[in-house]
């Protein structure tokens, strides 16, 4: 028996490497995502710097500060917060001593056009009680759907959504899975095997609303939804998702990478098919060992490597993709508190199927609507003045593929929202207005370079999923990774901080990686 060695023979590799000689990854984009990647990116050995054109971070995820309100742009409802947990313990750090999160019960009310409503919550027995009184009869399938949407979960969501989808083979691995999950099947057609009430149909299916997907066509395998809400529940971040941005943004910086913001880039670099670094508006370049994307799929590949020509995502294929619908946001405050109402509520229009075939698929601007009401202030006053309300209601629309004039638009549906939420949830709304802001699909593409103004990039559709998805590791170039809402597994902050880990997978550890 000989004596074994002390030190593993990897060790000398394995000694930390000065920072300064690192290899360095770039990252386009300080969304969610991008955010991520760099904190994963910089725990394998990297030394990263991470691009935005905004002058803030977190893309969607960034804040407007107005009138003394603090307004989340986007993402309002934190869900699997483990995944950002892990960010934390990636840099030795946990993310209680810096971000609070407050579960939320109910999750969120949703009303109905018929004057009705419905708690939603994650308590299986509270639920049940509450359906048998708001639809009887209907609670059997209620269970069903949720033990269908758990088994789901754990398919899709903890063996598929981190997973890398770079090979055909990796697909057609997970066919089994897929069929099991009977992903061939809408979301609404699975709801509606199990309830009748139409009210309930909704409220069990409208859940890829929040991701750009189209109950009617999604496949049913964003079930799972349900029961990641239900495992881990629905969190608010005391401060707003702005402070989860922070805290995050601090991570990177805190590892000693560089956050470039208020940076245009251009074009991405390469020699010989790999990816060799970016180059800025200003005409300067950062050279880089690895690239990776948080910028919108169809943006990368049109515009920041227009000169090279694609195996897959052709210019032909990116006009031919479905793009996620758009949303048009109204942020305002009231001098007026809204006791009554609660931190998250969802407010379903007259039509469900028509409504959504005229966002998604006439891409026209109909007169009614369903919207989605934030009231942070509900939970957290540090976010309003004393005294004061803020929210912000969203209200699904097409993209930017359907013509609208929202130069024109704007206002007039401004007003409708307004009106329609003085007559319901907001008496005197008018008289107590004291701040307003509007976001329309314009915004998303100028702001964010979103194709088509999408609100969630690519539309989650079966054949836009896994595989067929824009890789993470990219198709057309050698270095080149792609992370955030485009890619796999979609949009949705546990979708990208899913994406993110993704990387883990596919990117070389640094020490594989060569030097630029
Ligand atoms: C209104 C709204 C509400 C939402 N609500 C929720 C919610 O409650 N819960 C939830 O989980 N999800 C929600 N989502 C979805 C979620 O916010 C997004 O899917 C997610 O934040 C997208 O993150 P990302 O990493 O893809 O990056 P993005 O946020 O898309 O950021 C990409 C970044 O890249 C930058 N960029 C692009 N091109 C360039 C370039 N050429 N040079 C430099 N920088 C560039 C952009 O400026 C941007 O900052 C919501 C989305 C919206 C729009």
């Amino acid at each position: 028996m000989g004596l074994q060695s002390p030190l593993p023979p990897d060790a000398r590799e394995r000694a930390p490497v000065p920072y300064p000689l690192r290899p360095h990854a770039v990252v386009i984009g300080a969304g969610i995502g991008g955010l991520a990647a760099a904190i994963r990116l910089g725990a394998r050995g990297y030394r990263v710097t991470v691009v935005d054109r905004l002058d803030t971070p977190g893309g969607r995820a960034t804040v407007l500060k107005q009138d003394g309100f603090t307004f989340d742009r986007g993402p309002t409802l934190i869900t699997a917060p483990q995944l950002l947990e892990e960010l934390w313990a990636l840099c030795g750090k946990r993310m209680a001593d810096h971000v609070t999160l407050k579960p939320l019960d109910p999750f969120y009310r949703i009303a109905f056009a018929d004057g009705s409503h419905l708690d939603w919550g994650g308590d299986e027995e509270t639920m049940r009680q509450r359906i048998t009184a708001f639809a009887p009869g209907e609670a059997e399938g209620y269970a069903k759907i949720l033990k269908e949407s758990a088994a789901i979960y754990r398919v899709g969501y903890e063996q598929l959504s981190a997973k890398p989808f770079s090979q055909l083979t990796d697909m057609l691995r997970a066919v089994p899975q897929m069929a099991l999950m009977r992903a061939d099947r809408s979301l609404y057609k699975m709801v509606a095997r199990y309830v009748t009430d139409e009210r309930l149909r909704m409220a069990l299916s409208f859940h890829p609303l929040f991701i750009g997907g189209n109950p009617f066509n999604v496949t049913a395998v964003y079930a799972l939804i349900l029961h990641l809400e239900r495992e881990f529940g629905v969190h608010y971040a005391l401060g707003g998702t702005g402070a989860v941005v922070t805290g995050l943004a601090d991570l990177v910086r805190g590892e000693g990478h560089t956050l470039r913001l208020g940076t245009d880039v251009t074009r991405i670099l390469h020699e010989k098919g790999r990816a060799t670094g970016v180059e800025l508006a200003d005409g300067t370049s950062l050279k880089a060992d690895v690239v990776v994307s948080n910028a919108c799929t169809a943006h990368t590949y049109g515009k920041l490597l227009a000169d090279l020509p694609k195996q897959r995502w052709t210019a032909k294929k990116l006009a031919k993709a479905r793009y996620s619908m758009g949303v048009f946001l109204w942020y305002f405050g009231t001098k007026q508190r809204y006791e009554h109402l609660h931190h998250h509520t969802i407010q379903m229009g007259p039509r469900y199927r028509g409504l959504l075939d005229d966002i998604f698929t006439e891409k026209r601007l109909s007169k009614d609507f369903s919207l989605y009401l934030h009231r942070p202030s509900a939970s957290d006053p540090s976010v309003a003045p004393p005294g004061h309300d803020a929210f912000y209601a969203l209200v699904p629309v097409p993209n930017l593929q359907g013509k609208i004039d929202w130069a024109r638009e704007a206002e007039p549906m401004r007003r409708r929202i307004q009106a329609h939420l003085e007559a319901t949830l907001l008496p005197k709304l008018g008289a107590n207005l004291v701040t307003s802001a509007v976001a329309t699909p314009l915004d998303f593409e100028s702001r964010l370079l979103s194709t088509h103004g999408a609100a969630f990039s690519l539309e989650p559709t079966l054949f836009q999923s896994a595989w067929f998805r824009p890789h993470n590791r990219s198709e057309e170039l050698e270095g080149l990774y792609l992370v955030g809402a485009g890619t796999h597994p979609g949009a949705g902050v546990p979708g990208v901080l899913c994406s993110a880990k993704v990387l883990d997978e596919v990117v070389p550890a640094a020490a594989g990686a060569h030097h630029a």
